[in-house]
């Protein structure tokens, strides 16, 4: 079965770190059935587009702004990282929710932003520990959804992938369960359902992040619950993403 696997370098690497790291994950990809997809700084993107350009790997951001150009110094748009080729972009991670203090409203706005220039996002939605705690984690990411997904077509889905990224279990090796997220996959499914419909529940492409590394991304990819998975530091070894990359099931 085909998996996609996307790689979020976060704020790590130089760029021309990035061009050995890009040579050699489009060679060692090569000829992979699964979608392999990289997500380095903007800064990056020059170089993934001269080295994994015309390669099977896509890249994307980590962001974009919401806004399609003008007076917004230091900010990135869409269209500039579409013309150096990227495909992709990862919208609402926790780390910009929660550090940059991005609302569902300006993630609405973000990815309406993305799919009007042609990208495909990787929206992330997730629950942190408190909210776990208090059993109120599959409410929470019900309204995620709801509101981060508000006005978009049902045919737009299609250029959609939802990251189920528990904030407990990014960066502090302790990956959800094979329960955890069933039952989460499970929870965005319908809720695609009651926004959209049972067809578009069916084929939203829905990955699980989250620690995700060498010791345990063969057990977590073999859920049938997800379609593949979004991997953070450990995507920075080119060795151990590219044999995470071509795993099949
Ligand atoms: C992430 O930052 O999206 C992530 C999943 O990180 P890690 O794999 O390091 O937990």
């Amino acid at each position: 079965m085909k998996k996609i696997i996307i790689g979020n370098f976060k704020m790590n690497t130089v760029p021309s770190e990035f061009k050995t790291y890009a040579m050699t994950l489009a060679t060692k990809v090569r000829g992979t059935k699964n979608e392999v997809v990289v997500c380095p700084p903007f800064t990056h993107l020059s170089f993934a587009k001269e080295f994994l350009g015309g390669s099977s790997v896509a890249y994307g951001a980590q962001n974009i702004s919401a806004e399609e150009n003008g007076a917004f110094t230091g900010e990135i748009s869409a269209k500039m990282i579409k013309d150096l080729g990227a495909t992709y972009v990862i919208i609402g991670h926790s780390d910009r929710r929660g550090m940059y203090k991005e609302s569902d409203k300006t993630i609405n706005k973000k990815i309406k932003t993305a799919l009007a220039n042609g990208l495909k996002v990787v929206l992330c939605v997730g629950e942190s520990l408190q909210i776990r705690e208090s059993k109120q984690a599959q409410n929470f990411v019900r309204k995620q959804i709801d509101d981060d997904l508000k006005g978009i077509y049902e045919n737009e889905l299609e250029s959609v992938v939802i990251a189920y990224e528990p904030i407990w279990a990014i960066g502090t090796g302790k990956n959800a369960t094979d329960k955890d997220i069933s039952k989460m996959s499970e929870v965005i499914r319908k809720e695609i359902e009651t926004q959209f419909s049972a067809k578009a529940a069916q084929n939203i492409t829905i990955v699980y992040g989250g620690s995700v590394g060498i010791k345990n991304y063969k057990k977590i990819l073999s859920n049938p619950s997800i379609d593949g998975v979004l991997i953070g530091s450990a995507c920075l070894d080119v060795d151990d993403f590219s044999l995470m990359a071509r795993e099949t099931y």
